[in-house]
């Protein structure tokens, strides 16, 4: 049997079967109709900001990542729990704006950003992290030509990175924003230019569940900031620190000690250097506010043996959930955190491989895993699936479509 990662906390049985918000998930599944179905918890996405302010340092503002959940009921629920949110294309800036999110609170990362879409978010009052010097150019052009004074920002490619993290952002060729010691010059030339300065952007890494990798490189991030607002002789009014903080989804997997991190983080504030006195600092998180707030839930369709070896054969698959297959940047396939909803808290009666009604050996969301025993009509879940689920994941392959989604 391989072992399946953690089921994170706030998820209770009632009456055997799994429950979200104390309510049974037979009972959502009614609800939405069918499975598949994505259930995220308004409790637990707040719990998550609550405990988070508690940690961090009151200067700290607490931004969201849109492309980890896009969905809007989430979103709009998202809106009275952090501060700002950050965005990385003009479909993204189109849906924050529908859940009506104010653009002055929204930032706006990620290469390759059209006229269109600069443009766009320039007209709004969104402001731009800038990923090149071609960037900044074409994005002065566009103010000017509008009679605005954009709002811009640098996203600086640090010379470091976030140790241990999953997915490296800096340190090193990249194509995600400025080398940092081309960083003065162009903050210089934005200010002359009569752009609403707005600072810089550092975002080194994803998925770090170590809390002395986190404090090492946000102390980098401060002091890489000081040096750049020095050599380019302004103030700094903003520092997006970047983010970084995962969650476990993998058997051995800690949760990362926000408090040590907070507690760092609030000795730092304590001792800026004068560059940074004034600067209003903020970190952005995607997958560490919703990521665990989201469970994945379907069918089991077909139940078969071949060569000794039993599939629970479900209505959903990677198609919904290609990172708990395994196909979204990890390495070595490990097991998310998953169980049989309409058994929960069952004994271990077998060992299964849950997989997904694709036509590739791919499909597979949990491997040889210990589960009660599960037959036709079960519903089974997969946790960690409130972040780079339904919209990082490609549910138009073998003409399957879209999960359905619910706020409870
Ligand atoms: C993807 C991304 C995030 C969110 O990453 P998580 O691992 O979900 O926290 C934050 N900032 C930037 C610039 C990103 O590209």
């Amino acid at each position: 049997m391989k072992p399946l990662g953690p089921i994170p906390a706030g998820y209770e049985a009632i009456d055997g079967v799994l429950a979200v918000a104390g309510r049974k998930v037979t009972d959502l599944v009614a609800e939405a109709g069918r499975t598949p179905l994505f259930v995220y918890s308004r409790d637990l996405l707040s719990a998550r900001v609550a405990a988070l302010r508690v940690a961090m340092p009151e200067r700290l503002a607490i931004h969201y990542a849109v492309k980890a959940n896009p969905y809007q009921p989430l979103l709009k629920h998202m809106l009275g729990q952090v501060d700002g949110f950050d965005i990385a294309s003009g479909g993204e800036l189109e849906i924050v704006r529908a859940v009506g999110i104010d653009p002055a609170r929204v930032s706006f990362a990620g290469p390759g950003k059209r006229d269109a879409e600069l443009e766009a978010a320039i007209a709004a009052g969104v402001t731009l992290n800038l990923e090149s010097e071609g960037e900044a150019s074409r994005a002065l052009a566009i103010a000017e030509r509008l009679g605005i004074a954009p709002r811009l920002a640098i996203r600086v490619n640090p010379d470091f990175d976030l140790k241990g993290s999953g997915m490296k952002m800096g340190g090193g060729a990249k194509p995600f924003g400025i080398d940092a010691e081309r960083v003065p010059a162009l903050a210089r030339k934005l200010i002359s230019a009569g752009a609403d300065w707005r600072g810089f952007h550092i975002f080194a890494g994803s998925q770090a569940l170590s809390a002395d990798a986190i404090i090492e490189t946000q102390g980098q991030t401060l002091a890489l900031a000081a040096r750049l607002a020095e050599e380019s002789g302004a103030a700094l009014p903003k520092c997006n620190l970047g983010g970084g903080f995962g969650i476990p989804y993998f058997p051995g997997d800690e949760p990362v000690d926000i408090v040590a991190v907070g507690a760092a983080l609030a000795e730092r504030f304590a001792d800026l250097p004068e560059v940074l006195q004034d600067t209003a600092f903020c970190i952005e998180l995607g997958r560490y506010l919703v990521g665990e707030a989201g469970v994945y839930l379907a069918t089991v369709v077909d139940r078969k043996e071949s060569h000794g070896e039993t599939y629970l054969v479900t209505d959903g698959g990677l198609h919904h959930q290609l990172a708990a297959s395994g196909n979204f940047g990890t390495v070595v396939r490990r097991n998310y955190p998953s169980a049989i909803a309409t058994r929960f808290g069952e004994a271990v009666e077998e060992e299964a491989s849950i997989v997904g009604c694709l036509c590739t050996p791919l499909d597979r969301l949990a491997d040889k895993g210990g589960f009660p025993r599960a037959d036709v009509g079960d519903i089974v879940a997969i946790f960690c699936a409130g972040a780079y689920g339904a919209s990082a994941s490609p549910a138009m392959f073998l003409g399957q479509g879209p999960a359905a989604e619910m706020l409870v």
